[in-house]
C-alpha cells in the first residue's frame, strides 16, 4: 500500500527552537529588496515560507527555517542575504532524520 503526505503535514512534524535574540539569517539591506529586486525570489523559493512580501517590503521570520540555504543561493544578484547556521541547540529538529 502506498501512503502519501502533504509537504505541510511533514513540516508540521518538525520542531523548532527559535533563537529570538540572534537570528541566524539577516537581510543585509532591506531597502535593496524594495528598490532593486523586482522578482523577490527569496519569498518564492523558501520552502518554509520564512520570507513574505508586504507592500513591496520583504519580511523575514526565521522561525521554522529548514536550514536549506536556498534563500542565500537565490539572492545571487544582490547578495543581500547574510546566512549562517543557528547557534548550537537552536533551530530545526528533524523528526524523521
Ligand atoms: S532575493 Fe535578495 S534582494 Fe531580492 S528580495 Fe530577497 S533578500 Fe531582497
Ligand atoms: S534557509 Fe531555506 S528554509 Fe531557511 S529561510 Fe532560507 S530558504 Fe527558507
Amino acid at each position: 500500500m502506498t501512503t502519501t503526505a502533504k509537504v505541510e503535514e511533514s513540516l508540521f512534524q518538525n520542531r523548532y527552537l527559535l533563537d529570538a535574540d540572534t537570528p541566524h539569517i539577516r537581510i543585509r539591506d532591506p531597502e535593496i529588496c524594495v528598490t532593486s529586486c523586482a522578482t523577490k525570489q527569496c519569498a518564492v523559493c523558501c520552502p518554509a515560507g520564512c520570507y513574505t512580501v508586504e507592500g513591496g517590503k520583504v519580511m523575514l521570520t526565521t522561525d521554522g527555517c529548514l536550514e536549506c540555504g536556498t534563500c542565500r543561493v537565490v539572492c545571487d544578484t544582490h547578495i543581500n542575504v547574510e546566512w549562517e547556521y543557528p547557534r548550537s541547540g537552536y533551530g530545526i529538529q528533524y523528526k524523521f532524520g
